[in-house]
């Protein structure tokens, strides 16, 4: 800019010659130059502009630059001429100057007239006694700060409509005081009324007391140093009423460089009615099994003596195949109702354990025979050739059962099945390894939930999306460990460990 102001005809303008120029418009014309910071000066009755090297960008391509030098501001600035103008006269007339902070003032520049904010201050240079001087406008654009602000805000309204429609409720607790803020349905849920933060202490005495060490626990581990800092648990809440409300609360904890947790926010969910159904199930289930169990067992009897009498009395070689095909479909009848019948044992805490000292790979061996009496499945064993365990007997075999019974029914077209036995100074570890269809691995956080199936729709696999489910309580009764890897189309491997002999199962 200082050389395009050396190079222009200002003898054509009202200031005339740079020669005749004032000390004062020199000196300012010198300190505007050398700054970085946006700077424009009016000078003399007519208002002749300048402006320095960092208030070029605002007059953006194709607007007022270059034309601007050396311009009457009224010429130059005629789209915004009735905003500036009485500013200008104010600050010429009083002296005092003016602060304008984000104002919106769009400019032409880039071939269109643009809005634009601005945050600038108009202060009057004197110059010589008798001499008209001028006003230096400070300025910086304010934008593209001006439109990041209406961004987030754009964005906070949305995230609040959505919280809206789907009746969440939000918090965001404060690790540090123990306390949180909730915005208005969480209020009310909790029976809190005025604005000031709510304390764990208030929360928990909502809670009712059945739940409150659950929900103090996990509040607790989500924050422990080295958690993963996830938070979800379902727990009921009571008001002053005595109304209660089962709720979902997720959510997950931020920690710092040291491990210290320094954010914990998330979200509460209604869950009554969802709960309330599921139970509803959940009895339905429980009545129909028990029902269906005397008929079947009494049928079972039938069979077997059925079963026998064909062997023994004289009939058609037809009556002994029906009478096969009959025991067979029963089997399978028996497998699913003994399934629905734990899980209900297990939601009533009642799944009984009968601890003994056996030989899981002896187990494990039996159990293959039995379940692949054709041999078409090609059984490789690896590890240990004998283990001992102190376990229920008949609830491992009911896991090993549903592991290899898996990795048949879901490898239809691979045969191998590898399953490792191997053990260290306190446990012991099983695996079974398939080559079928794998799992994607977004579903292997769920494999392990109640009437969990990957393909809930398809009928390629027959199933209720029990086995896991009841494999994986047994070996937490056992207090062991079941997990799997699995890649789709690549086969899975499950495993699970238990403790060689802990005097605690029960
Ligand atoms: P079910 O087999 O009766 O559906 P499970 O609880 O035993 O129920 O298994 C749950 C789901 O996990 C199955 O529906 C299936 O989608 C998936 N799954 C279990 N084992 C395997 C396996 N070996 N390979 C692929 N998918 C499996």
């Amino acid at each position: 800019m200082g050389r395009l102001i050396r190079d222009f005809n200002w003898e054509d303008t009202s200031l005339g010659a740079p020669a005749g120029w004032s000390q004062s418009l020199l000196t300012t014309l010198s300190i505007m130059l050398n700054s970085r910071f946006p700077m424009f000066l009016f000078w003399g009755p007519d208002l002749i502009q300048f402006y320095n090297d960092a208030y070029r960008p605002s007059l953006g391509s194709n607007g007022k630059h270059p034309k601007a030098l050396g311009q009457r501001a009224e010429e130059c600035w005629h789209e915004i001429w009735p905003v500036i103008k009485p500013v200008i006269d104010q600050v010429l007339k009083t002296g005092q100057p003016s602060w304008s902070e984000n104002e919106l003032i769009p400019i032409f520049r880039n071939n269109c007239l643009e809005d634009a904010f601005w945050t600038y201050s108009y202060s009057r240079v004197f110059d010589e006694p008798g001499k008209f001087g001028g006003v230096l406008s400070i300025c910086t654009e304010t934008t593209e700060a001006v439109q990041s602000h209406k961004n987030i805000q754009n964005a906070k309204n949305e995230l609040e409509f959505a919280v809206e429609a789907a009746d969440l409720g939000t918090w965001d607790f404060n690790p540090v005081t123990f306390k949180f803020i909730g915005n208005d349905r969480l209020r009310e849920w909790f029976g809190i009324t005025g604005d000031e933060e709510i304390g764990l202490d208030v929360a928990l005495a909502a809670t009712i007391e059945e739940d409150r060490e659950r929900m103090a626990a996990a509040v607790a581990k989500a924050l422990e140093k080295g958690s993963d800092g996830n938070y979800n648990i379902i727990y009921t809440i009571q008001d002053q009423e005595g109304n209660r409300r089962i709720v979902e609360a997720t959510g997950r904890a931020k920690f710092d460089a040291e491990g210290k947790a320094y954010q914990f926010s998330g979200i509460l969910q209604d869950v009554t009615e969802k709960q309330q159904l599921q139970m509803r199930k959940d009895e339905f289930i429980s009545v129909a099994s028990h029902e269906l169990k005397t008929p079947i067992t009494s049928l079972s009897a039938s069979v077997q003596i059925l079963q026998r009498l064909v062997k023994t009395e004289s009939s058609s070689e037809k009556m002994a195949t029906f009478v096969t095909k009959a025991n067979n479909n029963l089997s399978k009848l028996t497998y699913l109702l003994d399934d629905l019948l734990n899980v209900t044992k297990i939601q009533q805490g009642q799944l009984a354990f009968n601890i003994n000292r056996f030989d899981l790979v002896e187990l494990i061996k039996d159990c293959c025979e039995h379940i692949n009496p054709l041999q078409d499945y090609d059984f490789v064993f690896m590890g240990d050739e004998t283990l001992m365990v102190y376990a229920d007997y008949r609830r491992i075999d009911q896991v090993m059962v549903n592991l290899i019974g898996n990795a048949i029914k879901y490898s239809p077209r691979k045969k191998r099945i590898e399953i490792t036995v191997i053990h260290d100074d306190e446990t012991a570890t099983v695996s079974v390894r398939d080559f079928g269809i794998g799992i994607n691995s977004q579903k292997l956080p769920h494999l392990f939930d109640r009437y969990y199936r990957v393909d809930a729709f398809g009928h390629q696999f027959s199933g209720l999306g029990l086995g896991l489910y009841i494999s994986a309580e047994i070996i937490n009764r056992h207090n062991g460990k079941i997990g799997v890897e699995s890649e789709v189309g690549n086969g899975s491997n499950f495993w699970f460990s238990i403790p060689l002999d802990d005097p605690s199962i029960a």
